[in-house]
């Protein structure tokens, strides 16, 4: 159960949330409970969090270990002040910010396996594939250009996440079947590259629009093993109350 708090939260707002919400989560064990605060909040996160089961995470890292690349940050850097996660190819830094090709999806997955991160590749079509029926097609690209380059060990590392941009920040959700479709279709991908076991192994989150009033209905979906959520994140109550439908 995971939290994209995307540009949002500050160090003392990261302080605030989590004064609250490790109480709220002390007693949930059955489920790995991961925070992606910005990088600017990270470290304040992993300290107040540090005596809890929760997780912290980067939201995007660069490839390499360090170097001339102004306002980057490496999955060392992550893992040395605390990470333990890492977000890859989330579809703003596809198709917002960062233009990320699944070349490079491919490269952060290694870098972040390299340096002991546990990487969650996001993948998801646009509005425009959905409404033409690309969605399939899509989705079998961005796997073939991207985590299909993992070796067998690699892949047993990852976790996936479905995110249909157009659900993405706009209160559209999924409905369970659509995503049970997704996430079976992706298997079924991971299944020819990898071999069954490891394609029943792997998880796979569905993100878009997750709310707690309609988190349950997902979470009843054989393929899906968890979600990642960005909006409902933020609030420690919103939160606890997706987790819990774990
Ligand atoms: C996300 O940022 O990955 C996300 C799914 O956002 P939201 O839940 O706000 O749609």
């Amino acid at each position: 159960m995971a939290g994209n708090w995307k540009m949002y939260k500050t160090p003392r707002e990261t302080a605030a949330f989590f004064d609250s919400f490790n109480h709220l989560a002390e007693n949930i064990t059955n489920c790995d409970i991961v925070i992606f605060p910005p990088a600017i909040s990270l470290t304040t996160a992993v300290a107040v969090t540090h005596a809890t089961h929760i997780q912290i995470g980067g939201q995007n890292l660069y490839p390499g270990k360090d170097g001339a690349f102004t306002g980057e940050t490496s999955g060392e850097m992550f893992r040395s002040a605390g990470a333990t996660w890492v977000l890859v190819g989330h579809s703003e830094r596809r198709h917002v910010v960062a233009h990320e090709t699944d070349a490079e999806v491919l490269k952060k997955t290694q870098a972040a396996l390299t340096y002991g991160l546990t990487p969650i590749v996001c993948m998801g079509e646009k509005q425009e594939e959905h409404k033409n029926g690309k969605a399939d097609e899509v989705l079998i690209k961005q796997f073939a250009g991207g985590v299909a380059g993992l070796t067998e060990e690699q892949f047993s590392q990852i976790v996936l996440a479905y995110e249909p941009v157009w659900a993405i920040g706009t209160g559209l959700v999924a409905t369970p079947e659509i995503a049970e479709n997704a996430h079976k279709l992706i298997r079924a991908e991971a299944e020819k590259r990898f071999g069954q076991e490891a394609a029943q192994a792997v998880r796979i989150l569905y993100g878009g629009s997750v709310k707690p009033d309609n988190v349950e209905g997902l979470m009843h979906e054989s393929d899906l093993d968890g979600v990642l959520v960005g909006g409902a994140s933020l609030d420690p109550d919103s939160f606890i109350k997706i987790v819990m439908a774990a």
